[in-house]
């Protein structure tokens, strides 16, 4: 099937309205603005966006469901209408796969693998880990013998903010409210303005599955001078939860800040990865091939830079070659399709620009570098090249900032006390990938590393109850498992006098 003939987009026709208090509305805000199909450039869908009044509304209504029946549902009765919340995304798994394709242009086998059934399973894993949470207590010792018992119980935090982006809408929208809404919060979510439709088609299976009305809530626009901002600064909201650019989370902890709000940020990354001598050179190619281009290098997780033990290294450096001009650039529905286009325009530029600096800084170019020419309508779409180049000086701002495209850059190491240093040139800290045999060495290696999440021999294998999230500018604290209960919840504290 080719982009023309995908399925047409389910989401509420051709325009994306808020969902505020239970109902879909378009506000009063009278801006609209237009999303486009990464594919072919055309316009999916006009989206109205929202003003200081809407997120208001959207702010009171979660505010007033926080007391209201939600508020007096047991954590079982929630966790039940959190389990028919995955039932009903995977009855609607096509048109939220459609709603997915069509505002990312992400190849089809991509997002039925993970993107739709992982923004699923966010509503099954916490609903599934808070009812396992074990409550601390103490028995206290007092001067006059009879004692005291403490506990702690776990509260709501209030109304969360969730500020989501564009590269896997709803799986990472889900990562957020899925553990907001287990723990009994409430929810007001701004999707990225560029992927707005599986969100507000989440506003649909709330109302399927008959969750209170105002418990989530949806509203659109951009960040500065709009919505985001708008929710950020609003005082109704309790803490704010924001996957995103860096850059954009100091300007939110700077909102948040007013009023002491608590903040969990999943940030950008500038990941390595390092590859040993001694490791299965074939799982390190492909592996590293993944890591580099899957989702068109559009992922916080991917790789950038590529670390190579010297007698492997042009060994390496061909198979990335070969396997990267082999990926099938297509649309999403195509058979066959491994890597679709950036998400707009403004995003090839940007990207662009980095694939014009490397070879200003005097980058070899091993493959890539342009824009491939694509058949019909598909030339209008923000296809890119997958780009390899070799030879960079590690201060270029190619080795230092984060592109998020389908590119990296390879370069030899001679010992582990090099590559170690040359990890942690960095101001990112989110992921790292070792490729090695050498389990002592791996064992070493991880105190060293500077990074939230570190995988050995492999890459993008999550389980979702352990931590994820970086240190250094990419994030602050950590989400999955308990830990997104910790977030979510405020730990009171009650000394009982026997
Ligand atoms: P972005 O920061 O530009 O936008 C993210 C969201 O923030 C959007 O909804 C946007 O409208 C909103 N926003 C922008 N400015 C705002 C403001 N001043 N106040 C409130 N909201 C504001 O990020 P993006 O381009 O959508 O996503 C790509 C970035 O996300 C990359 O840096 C990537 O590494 C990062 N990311 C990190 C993780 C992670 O888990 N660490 C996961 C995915 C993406």
């Amino acid at each position: 099937m080719t982009a023309a003939s995908a399925p047409p987009v389910a989401t509420a026709k051709t325009e994306r309205l808020h969902f505020i208090d239970g109902a879909y509305t378009a506000g009063n805000s009278g801006k609209m603005y237009d999303v486009f199909n990464p594919v072919d450039g055309s316009i999916i869908c006009r989206v109205h966006e929202a003003g200081p009044a809407e997120v208001d509304a959207a702010v009171k209504a979660a505010r007033a469901a926080l007391s209201g029946e939600w508020g007096r549902l047991s954590v079982a009765d929630r966790c039940d209408l959190l389990y028919q919340v995955a039932d009903e995304i995977n009855r609607r798994f096509d048109a939220f796969l459609d709603a997915e394709i069509a505002d990312t242009g992400k190849p089809a086998a991509m997002a039925r693998m993970i993107d739709i059934p992982r923004g699923a399973a966010n509503f099954k894993v916490f609903a599934d880990t808070i009812k396992t949470i074990p409550t601390e207590s103490f028995h206290l010792d007092t001067p006059d013998g009879e004692g005291a018992v403490n506990y702690a119980v776990r509260v709501p935090k209030g109304v969360i903010g969730v500020i989501a982006p564009w590269n896997l809408p709803l799986l990472l929208m889900t990562w957020k409210v899925g553990p907001a809404l287990t723990c009994g919060n409430t929810v007001v979510v701004k999707p990225s303005e560029q992927t707005p439709s599986t969100t507000t088609l989440l506003g649909e299976v709330m109302n399927a599955v008959g969750m209170p009305k105002g418990v989530f809530n949806v509203v659109h626009g951009f960040g500065p001078d709009s919505a985001g901002e708008y929710l950020t600064r609003h005082p109704g909201v309790d803490a704010i939860t924001f996957t995103g650019e860096t850059k954009t989370g100091e300007e939110i902890m700077k909102a948040a800040a007013k009023g002491v709000r608590d903040v969990s940020f999943e940030l950008g990354g500038k990941n390595p990865s390092i590859i040993f001598a001694d490791c299965d050179f074939e799982k390190a190619v492909e592996g590293t091939l993944r890591s580099v281009f899957s989702n068109c290098g559009q992922q916080c997780l991917s790789t950038e830079r590529v670390y190579v033990e010297r007698p492997i290294f042009d060994a390496f450096v061909s198979r990335m070659k070969a396997g990267a001009e082999a990926m099938k650039i297509g649309a999403p529905y195509e058979k066959g399709t491994e890597l679709g286009p950036l998400i707009s325009q403004a995003h090839r530029e940007k990207v662009l620009s980095y694939y014009r600096r490397a070879v200003e800084d005097g980058a070899s170019v091993v493959t890539g570098g342009g824009v491939p020419k694509m058949p019909g309508d598909l030339d209008n779409g923000y296809w890119i090249e997958p780009t390899i180049w070799t030879g960079l000086a590690d201060d270029s701002a190619v080795m230092r900032d984060e592109i998020f495209g389908p590119c990296c850059h390879i370069r030899p190491f001679d010992t582990e006390e090099e590559v170690v240093a040359l990890a942690n040139d960095t101001p990112y800290g989110l992921a790292c990938a070792i490729w090695t045999a050498d389990a002592s060495r791996v064992h070493r290696m991880v105190r060293r590393v500077e990074a939230g999440i570190i995988w050995v021999n492999s890459w993008f294998l999550r389980d979702l109850r352990t931590p994820f999230g970086g240190s250094k500018q990419s994030g602050i604290g950590r989400e999955g498992g308990v830990h997104s209960l910790e977030f979510y919840t405020e730990l009171r504290n009650v000394c009982v006098k026997i």
